[in-house]
């Protein structure tokens, strides 16, 4: 069979019952049935079978976020993925689009990029950049939290209590940058647990961004490459921070069991001795589409956020998709605007202290646009509030 009757055969499986059309953030933010699963179908039904190639066709299937709400709620089990992913992998990719992908999943990697970030930060490239990069590079550049630095880690962090286990921390490539604190607060939560933390410096980009982006063979390398980084270091489990990252890793054949942060912390056993200080805060828990529709670990930060006295955990079950979706964000400025300013929107009535999100690029949209609307709430990943509750009492808190 070759990928045109594939998807053809797998597109075949919809009834056009339109279950899955509330479910669908673009299409309850423009309510036009191009923007909508049943729509895309049809469209990919389309071009597959030759009859449809126009722009207008493409536009609708580029504003795809790959969510996969709709897939969770189709009762015809209609692949969705599949057909996304595979009708993008039949097009070419630009030049500019390869570029800026190989950039963010390479630069955080390269031993120079502290020095490169830090310069690019204080002197006076930034403004040359922004005004000669392009709209895509202004973006980018708007996205950058004050304080990001890129992170580096050690190989190896010792247990600091009887040891439980070895595990291996994979960080993501923006990760580097975005999640810098959060993966730092899960080596220090994990050691105090009793783990020895191992970093390995040859790992690489989950590769998520060329998977959904019709790049299947630069994942496939990605996948190689963090199966040599992880294998033969002994460990129990790898374990990631960011979910966007771990619907990628959990379809790798990764040399040891891969686990999400928040489910592995709620599975191991913690000592009796290791208190939980209060955090006296109200926290809006968010929760991406990659952890609640595609690995459905929805459940785990709030289980794990739960342990800590004295928190309000507020669920925001209300958010369909901020509008970030890995690459999303840079190449669909409008719509990702559009989702990211409605997430803010239904926030409005909340006094938070914390936004908690489990993927960077979540955390990273809904904090520009906190920041944008002059709301004094800090995003953080869920690990982070259990770090901080792992402080001595009396320490800052927010
Ligand atoms: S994708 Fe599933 S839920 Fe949506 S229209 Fe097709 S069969 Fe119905
Ligand atoms: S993956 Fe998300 S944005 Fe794309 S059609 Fe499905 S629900 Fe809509």
């Amino acid at each position: 069979m070759n990928p045109e009757e594939t998807l053809l055969k797998e597109a075949d499986r919809c009834v056009k019952c339109g279950i899955c059309l509330p479910h669908c953030p673009t299409y309850t933010l423009t309510r036009d049935e191009g923007d909508s699963p049943r729509g895309r179908i049809s469209l990919i039904q389309g071009i597959a079978g030759g009859q449809l190639d126009s722009a207008r066709a493409n536009r609708h299937l580029d504003r795809c976020l790959s969510c996969l709400a709709c897939q969770a709620a189709c009762p015809s089990g209609v692949d969705y993925s599949q057909l996304i992913d595979g009708i993008r992998a039949s097009r070419q990719k630009s030049r500019g689009e390869r570029l800026a992908h190989h950039l963010i999943t390479h630069l955080p990697y390269r031993s120079w990029s502290r020095l490169g970030l830090w310069l690019y930060r204080h002197t006076g490239i930034r403004p040359l950049l922004r005004t000669l990069g392009g709209r895509r590079f202004r973006r980018l550049d708007g996205l950058l939290p004050d304080q990001a630095r890129v992170g580096s880690w050690r190989s190896c962090y010792p247990a600091a209590t009887s040891r439980q286990g070895r595990v291996g921390l994979f960080t993501g490539c923006a990760g580097r940058i975005s999640d810098r604190t959060a993966l730092d607060a899960a080596i220090a939560v994990l050691t105090r647990l009793g783990f020895e933390v191992v970093v390995p410096d040859d790992q690489g980009c989950c590769g998520a961004m060329h998977q959904h982006t019709g790049d299947p063979r630069t994942a496939e390398t990605m996948a190689t490459i963090n199966h040599k980084a992880f294998a033969d270091k002994e460990l129990d489990a790898v374990l990631y921070l960011a979910s966007g990252c771990g619907t990628q890793l959990a379809g790798q054949p990764l040399p040891v069991p891969v686990f999400e942060i928040s489910q592995f912390l709620n599975r191991c056993h913690w000592p009796y001795d290791m208190a939980l200080n209060p955090v006296d805060s109200a926290v809006g828990l968010h929760s991406p589409c990659t952890l609640r529709h595609q690995l459905k670990l929805a459940d785990e930060p709030e289980r794990l956020l739960l342990r800590i006295p004295g928190i309000r955990l507020i669920r925001l079950d209300q958010i369909q998709c901020c509008g970030a979706a890995g690459s999303y964000l840079l190449e669909q400025p409008e719509m990702s605007d559009a989702l990211g300013a409605r997430a803010i929107q239904q926030l409005r009535d909340l006094e938070l202290q914390f936004l908690a999100t489990s993927n960077s690029g979540c955390a990273l949209q809904l904090a520009s646009g906190l920041r944008q609307a002059g709301r004094k709430i800090r995003t953080v990943h869920p690990v982070e509030l259990v770090e901080i509750s792992l402080r001595e009492r009396g320490s800052e808190q927010t």
